[in-house]
């Protein structure tokens, strides 16, 4: 049975890697990117330390398995009549079954000017572009006063408010410069930080950042932003670095194929019981409108549920409530599980832990001890262009 798998991501891989156990199944893995991106470093890859933490190449992954093939292109068509996708090459890729995982892609609700002037941290050369934009910055304007705002106090907002004055500090350091002052302000439009958590938990979020001098604005409206700064509630906030850690979506392909889909409102795709939008056409992790969308360890239970599927399993699917485990600052992390919920060093070593056993089905053992070393070295000051 030929099965296709379109995103090289948490669920597309992991789909891969359960079919592969069974040699009836040709599978094709088609990937725009010839990485795997670990999203879960990315705040820490911004901060200073290896690349190598965030990306691993599909075929350290999935090149011992015979029955995989990993195809590079994107692909922006479907033909449910054909059971075919078709990718940006022009080649025409035919199914028994299609697992799509595309994952998610940044929004900017239409606030004007942050495509043109924000930074962001998910991808690699957005990651790029900030750290040399720090670098520069830093190098170029001694003993001034700084003021480095981050939006969106989601998980990823909060990592790396959690992380960025260290780094910026060390960056000091190395540049010897004494005066300039450091301000990191999270801005966050819900009332309170880590909204999808609970108060408790957002409350202990917001005395450790505090504590770490990040400055919280909970309750505000950006509107703009201009080469001077942030309009944020009809004001100027003056800053030259914004990083905009909020508004993710469904990737174009789904609207550009809109007559094969159903979307709900957050423009999530439809699944049945099954996890199929179609017939023999599954739609996992991110694209799918499940519960716990939006997560890895979400990804990975879809793609456990859609192989077994595949292979005849008729079970319905049913989500999984996953933990959340939120570094912030060194050696500290946030941890929330239902009820349990608890803060410091034991939530940091429930993060290493989860880094380096939770996915150590889809990542290779000699990743999982490289990440582990970068993470536990100082940060790098190297030339963010000599990395990688
Ligand atoms: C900065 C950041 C930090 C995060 N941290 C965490 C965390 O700590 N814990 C957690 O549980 N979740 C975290 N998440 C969320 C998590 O990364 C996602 O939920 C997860 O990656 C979803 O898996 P997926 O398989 O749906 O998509 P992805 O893992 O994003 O994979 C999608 C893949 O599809 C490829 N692709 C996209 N379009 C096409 C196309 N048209 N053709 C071919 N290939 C295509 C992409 O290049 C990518 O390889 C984070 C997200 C971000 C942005």
């Amino acid at each position: 049975m030929n099965i296709t798998i379109v995103g090289g991501g948490f669920g597309g891989i992991k789909t891969a890697l359960e079919l592969s156990k069974s040699k009836e199944y040709n599978i094709t893995l088609i990937s725009d990117n010839k990485n795997f991106q670990y999203y879960p470093a990315l705040f820490s890859t911004a901060t200073g330390h290896s690349f190598k933490e965030s990306w691993v190449p599909l075929i350290h992954i999935l090149g011992e398995h015979d029955n995989v093939s990993i195809v590079i292109d994107k692909i922006t068509k479907l033909d449910k009549g054909e059971k075919a996708v078709v990718g940006e090459s022009g080649e025409v890729y035919h199914y028994d079954r299609l697992v799509l995982a595309l994952g998610s892609v940044t929004t900017y609700f239409g606030i004007q000017g942050l495509d043109e002037y924000s930074y962001g941290i998910k991808t690699a050369s957005e990651i790029r572009a900030l750290q040399h934009h720090l670098w520069t910055e830093m190098k170029d304007g001694a003993d001034t006063e700084k003021n480095y705002v981050i939006i969106g106090a989601g998980p990823t907002g909060v990592e790396l408010a959690g992380a960025l004055g260290q780094y910026l500090r060390q960056l000091r350091k190395h540049f010897n410069i004494r005066k300039k002052t450091l301000r990191i302000t999270l801005i966050e439009a819900s009332p309170r930080i880590l909204p999808r958590l609970s108060e408790s938990s957002s409350r202990r979020a917001q005395k450790r950042l505090e504590r770490l001098g990040v400055r919280i604005q909970t309750g505000r409206r950006v509107q703009k932003q201009t080469s001077k700064g942030l309009i944020v509630d009809d004001r100027l906030l003056p800053t030259e670095t914004v990083v905009w850690t909020s508004g993710v979506s469904n990737p174009v392909f789904y609207a550009n194929n809109s007559s094969s889909f159903k979307f709900d409102e957050r423009k999530k795709v439809i699944v049945d019981r099954h996890m199929q939008a179609l017939k023999h056409v599954y739609v996992i992790g991110d694209n799918a409108n499940t519960p716990y969308a939006g997560l890895a360890q979400t990804a990975l239970h879809d793609a456990k549920y859609v192989a077994k599927h595949i292979k005849g399993n008729k079970k319905v699917y049913k989500p999984k409530y996953p933990p959340s485990v939120v570094p912030i600052g060194d050696n500290w992390a946030l941890f929330e599980w239902g009820r349990l919920r608890f803060g410091g060093l034991a939530g940091g070593i429930m993060r290493r832990a989860a880094d380096l056993i939770g996915y150590s089905d889809i990542l290779p053992i000699s990743w999982a001890l490289g990440a582990w070393r970068s993470s536990t070295k100082r940060q790098m000051l190297v030339p963010p262009e000599e990395q990688m």
